[in-house]
């Protein structure tokens, strides 16, 4: 069987409702980076990261998995297949696909602070000032902040390495470490980017741009790979 990987950014989201990270109506035009997502904005105003994110995790309990989230779930079919995200959304898992890595964490997580190997599932979106983990540490979000190590990188290059398909669907690659993983890829390997913005792209091999929205581009791709099954 062919492996195919799937690289996707905020923007197979977007047609969910869920607001991308730049952007016009970006997520971040109405916040400051380091006032929300960082270790420092933690250490400042721990109430306002909380509630930041419990906004952001109460609208995913509001949301629903688009057609994109959808086939691409279909690919298990026929194909390996394994999705490394940078969203913090559960939209692949809801969709039904299997192999997922999170790259920057999940919103429907929480975690100790003096143990991160202490992770929480969230049932409902309110993590509050108090709430702790079992050692007694004020819980934080399940998230990989700006200034923070990516622990799920090392995994994310094994698994892009293995790759006879790349796929890369709504990010805008400037975010690293996840922009980098494409140079991971082997130039046999077909890969594709998939983004109504896409930027002109130099020096990748066997590279098919999709100027088109998540919603639109993936079903499609996704039928054409299915009927070359095992070609
Ligand atoms: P980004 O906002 O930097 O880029 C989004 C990309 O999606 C842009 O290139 C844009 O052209 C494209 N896009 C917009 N609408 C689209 C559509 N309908 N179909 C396909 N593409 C579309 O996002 P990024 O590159 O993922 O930035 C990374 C950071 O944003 C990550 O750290 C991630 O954790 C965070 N983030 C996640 C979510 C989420 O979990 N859904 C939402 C916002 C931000």
């Amino acid at each position: 069987m062919k492996t195919i990987v799937i690289l996707t950014g905020a923007g197979i989201s977007a047609e969910s409702g869920v607001k991308t990270f730049r952007g016009s109506n970006g997520l971040w035009n109405n916040y400051r980076i380091e006032e929300v997502a960082s270790p420092i904005a933690w250490e400042r105003d721990p109430e306002l990261v909380l509630e930041f994110y419990n906004q952001r995790r109460k609208q995913l309990f509001e949301v629903s998995p688009n057609t994109a989230h959808h086939a691409l779930a279909k690919l298990e079919k026929k194909f390996d297949t394994e999705i490394i995200t940078q969203n913090v959304d559960d939209l692949h898992e809801r969709a039904g696909s299997k192999n997922i890595l999170h790259l920057h964490g999940e919103l429907k997580k929480a975690r100790s602070t003096i143990d991160p190997s202490l992770v929480y599932e969230l049932k409902d979106w309110p993590l509050n000032i108090g709430d702790q983990c079992e050692k007694g540490s004020q819980l934080r979000p399940h998230i990989v902040w700006f200034g923070e190590a990516v622990p799920a990188i090392m995994d994310a290059i094994q698994i892009v390495k293995k790759a006879d398909i790349f796929i890369v669907i709504g990010t805008s690659m400037v975010v690293y470490p996840a922009a980098g993983l494409i140079n991971y890829v082997s130039n046999e390997a077909k890969k594709y980017l998939i983004d109504p913005n896409a930027e002109e792209v130099s020096g990748i091999k066997n590279l098919t741009v999709i100027r088109k929205n998540a919603g639109e581009g993936v079903p499609k791709l996704v039928e054409e790979l299915l009927e070359m099954g095992e070609l």
